[in-house]
């Protein structure tokens, strides 16, 4: 009987022994799993391009009236719910934060550049079909601050414009508390400003936005397609994208922008 008692322990200790193994090899793997690199699937160029109907796309969701000064605006969830957690912080602090302008697709943005090409809106007060034949020099005029249609980083639901579309409102008073609380918090919530002053850093693109925050983690990925893929002789289907060449926008407008670890 002893001798059996015996065996019985002995048999258990190694049972146990043998689980402790197991479960110490799953460890290992769990964590070497952990350390290699997310495999993400790449964006396809189509949608870098805007070439997609967010309301008809399961990744992009409707903004609450809330957060916004309209209704019908679409963000990319990933980057939606990272704003809401950036929303709640800032308005714990006082801090309104309201979306002026979010997904913007293909079609919305050949919209915009067509109306200032043609002169319907203005340009600097000014119709630049009449006071800029020259279409390069048109076109320049209004990369100022319009994008493209098929280059815009809005058409990534990835950024969203804040507030005011305008520098100096991010310069005094209750702009700049809102500027100042963005500088401090946004990159703690994946956010970053594409578009800061141009200079030495920054030597080509569009001109500063303080209203312009993009949503990192995601538009990396786009950005990524947007390297290996998007090139000046796609950029196609609208008046004046005959321009897109000669002034390499891509190269200049697309790629020509601050990144997150340089404001981290
Ligand atoms: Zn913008």
């Amino acid at each position: 009987m002893r001798i059996l008692v015996v065996l019985l322990c002995a048999l258990s200790i190694f049972a146990c022994k043998q689980e402790a193994k197991v479960e110490a090899q799953f460890m290992d793997k769990k964590q070497n799993d952990s350390t290699k690199p997310l495999e993400v699937t790449p964006i396809p160029l189509q949608k870098v391009m805007g070439k997609f109907s967010p309301k008809d796309d399961h990744s992009f969701v409707l903004v609450e009236a809330l957060y916004a000064d309209r209704e019908g605006m679409f963000l990319h969830r990933e980057a939606y719910e990272a704003f809401k957690k950036m929303w709640a912080h800032a308005q714990r602090d006082d801090v309104k934060l309201i979306i002026r302008s979010a997904t913007r697709n293909f079609d919305y943005q050949r919209g915009i550049w067509e109306r200032k090409w043609t002169g319907a809106t203005k340009v600097s007060g000014q119709d630049l079909s009449q006071t800029i034949p020259n279409p390069k020099d048109r076109a320049l005029k209004i990369l100022n601050y319009s994008s493209m249609p098929g280059t815009s980083r809005h058409h990534w639901g990835t950024d969203i414009d804040f507030n005011a579309f305008e520098n100096s409102y991010f310069e005094s008073g209750e702009g700049l508390k809102v500027y100042t609380w963005l500088l401090e918090n946004a990159t703690s919530y994946g956010f970053f400003r594409p578009y800061t002053e141009i200079g030495e850093a920054r030597p080509h693109g569009y001109q500063e936005e303080k209203w312009h925050w993009s949503y990192e983690p995601l538009a990396s990925q786009y950005m990524l397609t947007a390297k290996a893929k998007l090139q000046d002789d796609l950029i196609t289907g609208f008046s004046g994208a005959e321009t897109a060449t000669e002034i390499e926008v891509v190269d200049k407008y697309v790629k020509g922008v601050s990144t997150f670890d340089e404001q981290k």
